[in-house]
């Protein structure tokens, strides 16, 4: 009997940016609001590169729905921005800090345990003076309906929750999403997949390697041959007493290649361009990987079902701008927004026109031309085709289109392109762009780097010892439903904690013998799983979140 379940005014489940903002919009406007985090601790589950961003034309920012926030729950803030191209040991670097400041009224690096921990702290003290709360260890599993109606959550750990206004904000692995059917999980080429450590550093060291002071940071970006032709690129991070290095790629570029990601974080980090930072004592605290849609591919300009809203990354809302990164800022003005338009809908006594206000608002904000761009829509289509790749790697690669790279540089057309947001919001996703076009920068007109590295890094078993886990043993998350290599292969080298030479992570390849024949299969333990979610999309599974508390837990993030 659904009468009998507790009800309040709205439930928010997850509390990253997008359900923070939305919990503490929603709260102080006096609507009852309980929040669910599945994590032990907010954060726990979450990994981001990650440079949180203020933008100038935003409705919402982070520090206005949360004041301190930029003083709690921060590193750094982003004071000059490179983007590095790389051919073998020649690199060619433009400083694209000009690009990076349009539209942007601060950008600051942060950790998310650290980020989302506090600001949980603030949604739990708002939310309560509503009656409501945040609530950790607690995963949502499914939609409650009556009369095939979104009335409310069902939950693993509680009694299924009934609410006017249910806001899914539950990341890129939204299971509500997929549950009211809109997210489309099919497509490698929607999503990106991220990897990335955490290295210790000091904040001394951090200032004198980098030539900064505590309050300023710096952003570097990394492109070129280095990734051996997978779509996509590094970046480095300066935090307070750490640095974030990582990738992001294609995700179906990563399943072409079958490229093994822990490696090309590994090239990235022993880059010679590296080791004027990294010297050679490298701390590595921590390994983590996630997915990351593809806004401009799935971002769902209807984000909604019934009482159901789908916010940040569950709506699809991560919008990559050329090699600059946001899905942080959007999640938290698609929450705020969210939130706004329930308040609205309940003030005018219509609470199930919530959804529908909060597309109009998503629209009339300009965050989904944003998110979708038009001018990518149009480029991508006359852009993305074997022929026009095929002649625009050759005409680049001929002496005349190398002379091109070299006279547009000398007249700073080069510097200029990479900081230019225009151009950024409508780059093709081709090799032309990630691969090529930087290798020949590096190559005409890069200087050879003379350090080298010495760091020593940890192998992938060390990685996979080195995180916390609360195992779920009995209960597995994942499902392989098709265990034949041409279904579920994709994920021996796509998933971030397996590789095809080291039978510790949770995809294996192996042959076994049937009634005399031989069969190429995958096996799977997700024991040391990160939760990225990239087996849901690359091989043949059914994939949920672990229990509440359960699993991996990010300690940085
Ligand atoms: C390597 C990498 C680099 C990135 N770099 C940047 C960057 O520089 N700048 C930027 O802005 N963005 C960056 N992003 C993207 C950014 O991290 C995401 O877009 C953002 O975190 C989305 O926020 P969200 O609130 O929608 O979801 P999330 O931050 O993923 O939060 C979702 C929350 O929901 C909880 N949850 C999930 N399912 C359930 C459930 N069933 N029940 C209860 N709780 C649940 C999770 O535990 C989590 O706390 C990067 C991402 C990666 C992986
Ligand atoms: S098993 Fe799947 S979800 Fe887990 S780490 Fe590997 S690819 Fe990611």
């Amino acid at each position: 009997m659904t009468e009998d379940y507790e009800h309040y005014e709205a439930v928010v489940v997850g509390a990253g940016p997008g359900g923070a903002a939305a919990a503490a919009t929603l709260a102080r406007n006096g609507v009852e609001t309980v929040v669910l985090e599945r994590g032990v601790d907010a954060g726990s589950k979450n990994v981001t590169g990650g440079l949180i961003y203020a933008e100038e034309s935003a409705p919402y920012t982070i520090d206005g729905i949360f004041p301190g926030f930029r003083e709690h729950a921060t590193e750094r803030p982003v004071t000059d921005y490179y983007i590095h191209n790389i051919a073998g040991e020649q690199v060619r670097t433009f400083d694209i800090t000009d690009g990076h400041e349009q539209d942007t009224e601060w950008a600051d690096a942060v950790l998310r345990r650290k980020m989302d921990s506090w600001m949980a702290r603030q949604v739990h003290e708002i939310t309560r003076e509503t009656g409501g709360g945040l609530l950790t260890e607690v995963k949502v599993n499914g939609l409650l309906e009556e009369d095939g109606e979104i009335v409310g959550v069902t939950c693993e750990e509680l009694d299924p929750i009934k609410a006017d206004f249910v806001v899914a904000a539950d990341g890129v692995n939204s299971e509500l999403a997929r549950e009211a059917g809109l997210m489309d999980w099919e497509e490698p080429e929607e999503w990106f997949q991220g990897v990335k450590a955490v290295v210790d550093m000091p904040g001394d060291t951090i200032n004198e390697r980098f030539g900064i002071a505590d309050d300023e940071g710096e952003a570097h970006l990394f492109s070129g041959d280095l990734y051996d032709g997978v779509r996509g690129g590094g970046f480095l991070y300066t935090n307070q007493d750490s640095l974030c290095i990582g990738n992001v790629f294609h995700l179906d570029s990563i399943v072409e290649e079958e490229a093994e990601v822990q490696d090309l974080l590994d090239a990235l980090l022993t880059h010679p361009v590296l080791a004027q930072w990294l010297g050679d004592d490298y701390d590595e605290r921590e390994y983590s990987a996630k997915l990351v849609p593809d806004s401009k591919k799935a971002a769902n300009p209807s984000p909604h079902q019934g009482r159901l809203v789908l916010v940040g990354d569950a709506g699809g809302q991560m919008q990559a701008q050329g090699p600059i990164i946001k899905g942080m800022n959007h999640a938290v003005t698609a929450g705020a927004l969210a939130a706004e338009a329930f308040v609205e809908a309940r003030s005018r006594g219509e609470p199930d026109s919530a959804g529908e206000r909060y597309e109009r608002r998503l629209h009339d904000e300009g965050v989904m031309a944003k998110l979708r761009p038009a001018r990518y829509e149009v480029a991508s289509a006359l852009g993305e085709n074997d022929t026009t790749t095929r002649l625009a790697e050759r005409a680049l690669d001929s002496s005349v289109g190398r002379l091109g790279v070299r006279m547009a540089d000398r007249v700073g057309l080069l510097e200029r392109a990479y900081s230019s947001p225009y151009l950024a919001t409508m780059m093709p996703d081709t090799k032309t762009p990630y691969v090529t076009l930087p290798t020949i920068i590096g190559e005409e007109l890069g200087a050879t780097v003379e350090a080298e590295s010495t760091v020593e890094l940890p192998s992938l078993e060390e990685r996979i010892g080195d995180l916390t886990y609360d195992t779920d043993v009995g209960n597995p998350h994942i499902v392989v439903e098709d265990n034949s290599f041409e279904a579920s292969g994709a994920a021996v080298t796509a998933c971030p904690v397996s590789a095809m030479d080291y039978g510790g992570g949770c995809y294996r390849d192996e042959t076994v013998q049937s009634n005399g024949d031989e069969k190429r299969v995958v096996s799977l333990d997700t024991q040391p799983c990160v939760e990225c979610g990239t087996c849901a999309i690359v091989a043949d599974t059914q994939w949920e979140h672990p229990r509440g508390g359960k699993g991996v837990e990010f300690r940085e993030g």
